[in-house]
């Protein structure tokens, strides 16, 4: 990376670098802006931000993925107007920090990722949360502050109204561990997983167009759904209360998913806790029903990865993970069914739909940080 950083931009001298990940959602599907419960995984896939500082007052940020360098002045980043392009994270994320205190200072940035972008794995906030701490370089803003700005960032410039699981798990992810996130309280809890299982992200290398409308017509639909039990939000509505408050449809059918679903992640942590795989690969796999009738934001490439999943030999469960309306499906599995996995949900989804998915391996990683090891930074995806 350093290598081509000089090719880029000539000097390397100061030259740090920062790493955020991406993460596979297990459980709590758009809970999380709905200030439910969810359950995520820090990915290995992740960010990486080198950056340097220069001379002349310029910002310059290109991404190797997009092959693409754009140029800002580092003194006026709090006037600029988002683009619809790439830069909005990095720059949305550059305009909250000047509105938090601090200075942008003239700098070059060069971004690298291994998470597949658009594919529901949160190559966003993976960018957000490495080009902050790049920006910082080194000043500190306190973890809790800096997922809630990236969020910000997120919604206020990039103009998606997203919750905060995103951020939050790219800046709290642990190894070993999935975490356990209220986004109301903003609190979360190491969830232990069980022995003898393993996780995969399988890429449908899809994404819809109406991804982004549906997901801010999800969002008002529960704010209609809300408001007319006049509660605060859908995390303080029961599923008795949804079913008797007499919703219309599909309004009904949004709060139905969203409220249950906030059931299902802790009867999920509750099955990880005492080692029931079975009850937690079936919650799985009710996750996904929801998500697919009630909230309506699968697809038939979704759908047909975890139905052909359920069908393969150690396969204990399978759901769309993130937004939906394309990107991937998270199947909980034994590890020594995975290599046979692989070969026969590629070969089953080649043939349906003509293209070969990605399939990554979901090993609990560590959230984001300042990356030492500037020599070992994995190759682009
Ligand atoms: P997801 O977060 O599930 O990957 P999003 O639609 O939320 O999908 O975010 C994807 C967008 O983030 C891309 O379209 C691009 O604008 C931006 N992005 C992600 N990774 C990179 C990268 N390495 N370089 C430039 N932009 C990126
Ligand atoms: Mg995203």
């Amino acid at each position: 990376m350093t290598e081509n950083f000089r090719k880029l931009y000539a000097a390397a001298e100061g030259l740090r670098v920062y790493r955020a990940p991406g993460r596979v959602n297990l459980i709590g599907e758009h809970t999380d802006y709905n200030l439910g419960f969810v359950c995520p995984v820090a990915l290995q896939l992740a960010t990486y931000v080198a950056a340097a500082p220069s001379a002349g007052g310029k910002l310059r940020i290109h991404s190797e993925h997009h092959g693409e360098t754009r140029e800002f002045d580092a003194g006026a980043i709090a006037g600029l107007q988002p683009q619809q392009h790439w830069t909005d994270y990095p720059i949305g994320v550059a305009q909250q920090l000047v509105r938090a205190g601090f200075a942008i200072a003239p700098a070059n940035l060069l971004i690298r990722s291994t998470v597949p972008e658009g594919s529901g794995l949160s190559s966003s906030a993976a960018l957000e949360v490495s080009s902050a701490l790049a920006f910082l370089n080194g000043r500190v803003l306190a973890p809790l502050e800096l997922a809630r700005l990236c969020q910000r960032a997120e919604r206020e410039f990039v103009g998606m109204p997203c919750g905060i699981m995103d951020q939050y798990i790219s800046v709290f992810g642990q190894e070993n561990t999935a975490v356990e996130i209220d986004c109301r309280s903003l609190e979360h809890r190491d969830v232990r997983l069980p022995g003898g299982i393993a996780f995969m992200a399988v890429n449908t290398m899809v994404k819809h167009a109406l991804a982004g409308s549906a997901y801010k017509e999800r969002v008002a639909e529960c704010a209609e759904a809300a408001a007319r039990m006049q509660v605060a939000s859908l995390r303080d509505a029961t599923p008795e209360q949804v079913e008797s408050a007499g919703l219309p449809d599909p309004v009904l059918r949004r709060a139905r998913h969203v409220v249950t679903e906030d059931g299902r992640v802790e009867r999920f942590i509750q099955a990880a806790a005492r080692g029931d795989l079975a009850a937690m690969g079936k919650l799985l796999v009710e996750s996904h029903r929801s998500l697919q009738h009630d909230y309506e934001v699968s697809c038939p490439e979704l759908d047909f990865l975890v139905d052909a999943a359920l069908g393969i030999p150690g396969v204990i469960g399978s759901r769309m993970t993130g937004g939906g309306f394309g990107g991937c499906t998270v199947t909980m599995l034994r590890p020594d069914a995975a290599v046979r996995f692989q070969t026969e949900i590629g070969r089953a989804y080649q043939k349906q739909f003509g293209v070969a998915p990605q399939i990554y391996e979901c090993q609990p990683s560590t959230g984001a940080g300042e990356w030492k090891d500037v020599a070992a930074i994995p190759a682009a995806r």
